[in-house]
C-alpha cells in the first residue's frame, strides 16, 4: 500500500483568524470524552451543561450532541478567543487533520480556501498528523437512539455505558 500524501509532513500554522469558530453555522459534535472534559472545565452538572451550551442534532440514524452558537453563528464558547481552549472538543483540536481533508492532496489544498493556516508555517510531521487523525477517529460523536428524548435524557444514558468518566483525563486531546 502506498504511503499517504501527508506521510512526510504538511505545513500548517494556525493564524487564529477564527474562521473555523465564528460567523458561519456549523456543528461541533461532542464525543463522550469531550462532554466530560467540558463539564469538568465549566464546573457544570450534566443537565445544566446540556441545556446551556448544547443542542441535539438529528443524524439520520440517531441523534448527536452539538455545541450551540450565538446569534451571528459564533461558537457558544467564543468570546474574543476560545474560552474553553484547554478543554476544547477533539473536533476542534485536531482540525484540519481530519478524514476527508486528508483523503487526498486535492482535498487538503481545497480546505486551504477555508483555512489560511494550511500550507504555511512549520511542518507538522507525519507521526503527529497520524496521531491527530487517530484522535479524531477514535473520539466518535455521541450517537443516541431515537427512543431517548432530549428533554429527559440523563447522564447515565449518555455517558454511563462508555466508562469514559473513569478515563476522561486521558481522552484524545491534541
Ligand atoms: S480557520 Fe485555520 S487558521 Fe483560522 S483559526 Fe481555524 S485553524 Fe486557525
Amino acid at each position: 500500500m502506498s504511503k499517504p500524501f501527508w506521510a512526510d509532513g504538511l505545513r500548517f500554522s494556525c493564524t487564529r483568524c477564527s474562521a473555523c469558530c465564528r460567523q458561519e453555522p456549523g456543528l461541533v459534535l461532542l464525543s463522550a470524552s469531550d462532554l466530560v472534559r467540558l463539564m469538568r472545565h465549566t464546573g457544570l452538572a450534566f443537565r445544566v451543561f446540556l441545556d446551556k451550551f448544547t443542542r441535539s442534532v438529528d443524524m439520520g440514524n440517531g441523534w448527536s450532541i452539538s455545541l450551540t452558537e450565538k446569534p451571528g453563528y459564533d461558537c457558544v464558547f467564543w468570546d474574543g478567543g476560545c474560552t474553553v481552549y484547554q478543554a476544547r472538543p477533539v473536533q476542534c483540536s485536531t482540525y484540519p487533520f481530519w478524514p476527508g481533508i486528508l483523503d487526498s492532496e486535492r482535498d487538503w489544498l481545497s480546505e486551504a480556501h477555508e483555512c489560511p493556516g494550511i500550507g504555511r508555517g512549520t511542518v507538522i510531521d507525519g507521526a503527529e498528523i497520524a496521531r491527530r487523525l487517530e484522535a479524531r477517529m477514535s473520539n466518535k460523536p455521541i450517537l443516541l437512539d431515537y427512543t431517548f428524548r432530549w428533554e429527559t435524557v440523563d447522564e447515565d444514558t449518555v455517558l454511563g455505558r462508555t466508562g469514559v468518566l473513569a478515563h476522561a483525563d486521558h481522552a484524545g486531546r491534541t
